[in-house]
């Protein structure tokens, strides 16, 4: 595939990550990545950030369009799967939302843990070089969570990038799940 300019868009994703180990609070950029998809579906009733913008999905093109790809297999395509992962996403947002405000009534102490797909610590902490005084627990843990759901989802894609086609991880991609479903709707 001919490189476009819209590959660099991926410098995002690495950046979000990168910028994560020297401050968590950087986390919060990712939700751009929740959010402007929906605005500009509901502006413009057009895909737009999948065909074009998603930094991930064009990381998952840079990386691995050189690479053999093989078919994208069939149960990946089955709507149980779509439907598990928007089930992971809605969770996941309760979960992120719910123990934020837990943590801000001081219910809870700040998880300042990546998890992989909410169930598995990460068995290493980000080093954070920068240090910002004065910062909220609530904030700490929700920007743990933001980096823990964009940390899962990179992950998964990355590995369906690498065996199957680049934006395998497309296909069950809760985004792409609900803007189908708007559209249709529509
Ligand atoms: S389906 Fe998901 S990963 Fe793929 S382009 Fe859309 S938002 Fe990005």
């Amino acid at each position: 595939m001919k490189r476009n300019v819209y590959n660099y868009f991926s410098l995002f994703t690495i950046l979000l990550f990168v910028l994560g180990i020297f401050n968590i609070l950087f986390a919060w950029l990712g939700f751009l990545c929740m959010i402007t998809p929906f605005i500009i579906l509901v502006r413009q009733k057009k895909n737009k950030w999948c065909q074009n913008y998603c930094p991930r999905a064009n990381l998952f093109s840079v990386l691995f369009t050189k690479t053999k790809t093989r078919k994208t297999p069939n149960w990946l395509k089955k709507p149980w799967v779509k439907t598990f992962f928007v089930y992971y996403f809605v969770i996941n947002l309760f979960i992120l939302i719910w123990s934020t405000f837990l943590v801000s009534q001081q219910f809870m102490n700040a998880m300042e843990a990546v998890r992989f797909m909410i169930a598995f610590r990460i068995p290493w902490q980000l080093p954070q070089f920068i240090h910002i005084p004065n910062i909220s627990p609530w904030a700490v843990h929700l920007s743990f969570r933001i980096y823990s759901m964009m940390f899962s989802t990179t992950v998964i894609g990355l590995l369906l990038g690498f065996l199957y086609r680049p934006r395998t991880w497309c296909t069950v991609c809760p985004v792409m799940t609900i803007s189908n479903k708007y559209l249709k709707v529509k």
